[in-house]
Order: structure tokens, then C-alpha cells, then sequence
């Protein structure tokens, strides 16, 4: 079981199941809702996510698509698209273990920032996962 939530502790999930798709994400609306020039991301089974306490605030960042924070502190937690109903991604940070699920790749880097620069090694998609 994996244990995580938000800066302040005000909001708490737990999420089953192993995760999958762990991806540092470089698209414009991922670093914007988390102020951060890239944002981990990893990927369960709604059914198997939830919050535990006190609820999220829920966000309609697009049209689709689902992004929860704090409401408090504001920590980015979850993203979800009516593409993939079935899945919930979740910030990979925002676990108290975040080494447990490090990322296998890096997406959206067309639009990466100019002044980052990886050195991971990591496999790099300019959009999305081909395999999603
Ligand atoms: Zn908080
Ligand atoms: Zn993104």
C-alpha cells in the first residue's frame, strides 16, 4: 500500500495495486498547477485510490480532466481523464516514500523548459507515451 499527501497533512491518500506509467511529466499545465519546472507522476487503478481525512479539492483543468490539491496548502496530488477511466495518476512527491516508484521515463519534453537539462538517462518522449 502506498501512503502519501499533501504538504500540511491536511489531505491523505492511499493507493493499491502496483503502480504503473511512472513518468516525469514536461507539458505546460502539469508544471503551472505545480508551480515546479516537472512534475512525477505515477499511475494505479481508481479503485484502488482514495483519500483518506479530509477530502481534496477538485479542479477542472481541461476539458476532460480532473486535477485535485489542497485545499489549505495547495499540493498537486492526483490527475484524472475521462480518456482513462479507469486509472488515476498521482504526484510521485507527494508520497512519503517517493524512491519507492521512480519514474521510467520523461514525457512532453517538446515542451521541456529551455534551461533543464536531463542527465537521468531515461527514455525521452516528445509527447506521450507511444504504448498510451
Ligand atoms: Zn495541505
Ligand atoms: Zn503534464
Amino acid at each position: 500500500m502506498l501512503k502519501g499527501g499533501c504538504l500540511c497533512g491536511h489531505v491523505r491518500y492511499e493507493a493499491g495495486g502496483t503502480p504503473f506509467h511512472p513518468t516525469v511529466c514536461h507539458c505546460s499545465m502539469c508544471r503551472r498547477a505545480a508551480g515546479a519546472p516537472m512534475v512525477a507522476w505515477f499511475t494505479v487503478r481508481r479503485a484502488q485510490f482514495r483519500f483518506v481525512g479530509s477530502a481534496a479539492t477538485r479542479f477542472a483543468s481541461s476539458a476532460g480532466v480532473t486535477r485535485t490539491f489542497c485545499p489549505r496548502c495547495g499540493t498537486s496530488l492526483t490527475f484524472e481523464t475521462e480518456e482513462f477511466p479507469d486509472e488515476i495518476d498521482v504526484t510521485t512527491v507527494s508520497l512519503d516514500d517517493p524512491d519507492a516508484v521512480p519514474p521510467a521515463d520523461h514525457t512532453r519534453t517538446a515542451t521541456q523548459l529551455r534551461w533543464v537539462r536531463l542527465a537521468d538517462g531515461l527514455p525521452v518522449y516528445l509527447d506521450r507515451r507511444p504504448d498510451k
